[in-house]
């Protein structure tokens, strides 16, 4: 647990969360400027900053976790769909330096778009450069 950190403080109990699931290893609970009705947040209680670090088995059981909330939340705010997604370091957005995952509830008249709206102008990649960056990713792994 890292004493300074919100998400760690609502995982303990020490400040006050609506807590929508807690298994001893996952805890997700409503966001507190939530997007949409059934914003929901979840994170592992481990305090780890990003997905890059989280252990196989936590990052296993955090998915499983989204996997059983993702239906659960659409039935109770009665959502057509949702967006599930990471900010995943700070350059992307990350402002909590705890892993969590967003489940935002979404209907087709909500005007948020896909998550490709936060994108500017796409790069424009010849088929060589793709393929040497598909090449990397394989051999990174
Ligand atoms: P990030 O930008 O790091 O991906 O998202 C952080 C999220 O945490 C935001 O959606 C924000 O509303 C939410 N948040 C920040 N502080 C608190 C808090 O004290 N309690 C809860 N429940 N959510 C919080
Ligand atoms: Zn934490």
């Amino acid at each position: 647990m890292s004493t300074d950190c919100i998400f760690c403080s609502i995982v303990a109990g020490d400040i006050p969360g609506r807590i929508v699931h807690e298994d001893g290893e996952i805890t997700a609970f409503l966001d507190a400027n939530p997007l949409a009705p059934g914003h929901t947040l979840v994170v592992p209680d481990e305090h780890t900053r990003r997905l890059n670090d989280l252990p196989d088995d936590t990052a296993r059981e955090l998915y499983e976790a989204v996997h059983a909330l993702v239906p659960a939340i659409e039935s109770a705010v009665d959502a057509d769909a949702t967006t599930v997604a990471v900010n995943n370091g700070e350059a992307a957005g990350q402002e909590v330096p705890h892993v969590h995952w967003h489940v935002v509830p979404r209907s087709a008249d909500d005007g948020g778009g896909p998550i490709h709206g936060a994108f500017g102008d796409r790069p424009d990649l010849a088929d060589d450069e793709l393929d040497g960056i598909a090449d990397r990713i394989r051999d990174a792994r």
